[in-house]
């Protein structure tokens, strides 16, 4: 390849608070009738001033400490000044900066890790909704999202390929859903996504291939990961055309388009300063103690990563059964809690992972001790030796004297006949493997 991707990206999560960012109104928006979760401060009326929400900041902190960043003990809130029609207030309470975290990690499973380069708290704003009501196009707005807890995590332009972007998004989406922040429920826009993307040489030499390309491009607002894998693809090969024309691609925001998998311009990229950033006057910065973010972080539950090598460790599980188990929390605390149950009846781990993972167990309707049960009841089968089994078979076969006739007579198929009948006597799932070969040699 004569080029290689650089891409960053900004993620944002919304939070799944009783109540929003700057006012008591429920943040439970989804699906409730336009404009029912509004008051003076997420409607920006004049005079009304916002109180920040404690549990939402704590879990922002917690999201930071997560994804391994430093907490600076000196954090404050500002003003993003634009105009849109759905930001009442002609502003966004965001961070600048002086965001909750800073420098931070993600690990992929290669090794590679991902920076971040910061995790700061910020309002979300409300939904415009474009209508035709009495045979007239309009736009609609609607306020219920307006203030709710907005996220956003911002990594460093390490990603290579839209394959670790992808892998950092799971990552992401698993560890707010263990830390039970959020439902980071794609579908229902929790979770928005803005791959940047731009293109340099890959055989630029060491001293000037750390430089980053002179542009960058935007794409706003996606949500889903298999879209943003092909956003990413699509503008490697917009991008390569325009820069094998011997041009520079423009730095810019552009939209994606689902229905051919394309990007669209938008508009030409806002620098910082267009947003005449300035700090919020009607919300006092805000200062932590070391014993506060100690405190926020023993809080934090074990995460996945952890969780998979632990499981592989002392549960002597193979990796794949690990990750499986422990994609979602719910999942890896039923498994642990039946091994628990399971180890007064002599079961291990492993016969408990093989049976939520291959029989699809539903945890939801399924206790752990009738889990346990069940494993011990199908285990059972193997309580059943050769030796009575060759019994059993003797005996069909007795009763059944055409068999061994047809099956000299080259008639394989007799076999299933004799396998039906064994497990017609022994009521039980046995390896039918196993019960074929002694019938072969019963036959024989
Ligand atoms: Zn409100």
């Amino acid at each position: 390849m004569k080029y290689k991707a650089v891409i960053g990206l900004e993620v944002h999560v919304e939070l799944k608070t009783n109540s929003k960012m700057f006012c008591s109104c429920s943040a439970d928006y989804f699906g409730q009738k336009p404009n029912t979760h509004t008051c003076p401060v997420c409607l920006g009326l004049p005079g009304a001033l916002p109180v920040p929400n404690k549990k939402a900041i704590e879990w922002c902190v917690q999201i930071g400490l997560a994804l391994n960043c430093n907490i600076p003990l000196f954090s404050k809130f500002d003003r993003k000044n634009y105009f849109y029609p759905d930001l009442p207030k002609g502003y966004q309470i965001s961070q600048y900066d002086k965001p909750f975290c800073v420098n931070g990690y993600l690990t992929l499973t290669s090794g590679k890790k991902v920076g971040v380069t910061r995790v700061h708290m910020e309002e979300d704003t409300g939904k415009l909704i474009h209508e035709k009501v009495s045979g007239e196009n309009v736009s609609l707005i609607d306020f219920n999202r307006s203030g709710v807890p907005l996220v956003e995590i911002v990594t460093e332009p390490d990603f290579e390929t839209a394959e670790e972007v992808k892998e950092y998004l799971q990552k992401l989406q698993q560890i707010v859903r263990y830390l039970g922040v959020s439902n980071a429920d794609m579908e229902k826009g929790n979770m928005r996504l803005e791959p940047n993307i731009s293109l340099r040489l890959s055989n630029q030499q060491s001293a000037i291939s750390n430089q980053l390309p002179p542009y960058k491009v935007e794409v706003k607002n996606i949500n889903s990961f298999a879209f943003v894998s092909k956003a990413i693809d699509y503008e490697i090969k917009r991008q390569t055309e325009i820069l094998e024309k011997g041009k520079t691609p423009i730095q810019e925001t552009r939209g994606f388009v689902e229905k051919n998998s394309s990007t669209v311009s938008q508009r030409v990229k806002e620098e910082a300063s267009d947003y005449r950033y300035f700090p919020e006057p009607d919300i006092p910065p805000l200062r932590w103690t070391k014993e506060q973010i100690k405190n926020l972080k023993s809080q934090i539950p074990e995460l996945p990563d952890k969780k998979t090598q632990r499981f592989e460790k002392n549960h002597l599980l193979p990796r794949t059964d690990s990750i499986i188990l422990t994609r979602e929390k719910i999942t890896a605390d039923y498994f642990e809690e039946a091994v628990k149950l399971g180890k007064n009846h002599d079961l291990t781990p492993k016969q408990i992972a093989n049976f939520i993972i291959n029989r699809k167990i539903d945890i939801t309707t399924t206790l752990p001790a009738e889990l346990v049960k069940e494993v011990l009841n199908s285990s059972k089968k193997e309580e059943i030796s050769d030796a009575e089994l060759k019994k059993i078979i003797k005996e069909i076969l007795e009763k059944n004297p055409k068999v061994a006739e047809d099956y000299k007579a080259g008639k394989t198929s007799v076999i299933q006949f004799v396998i039906g009948q064994v497990m017609y006597i022994i009521r039980k799932k046995i390896d039918t493997e196993v019960l074929r070969k002694l019938i072969m040699e019963e036959l024989k």
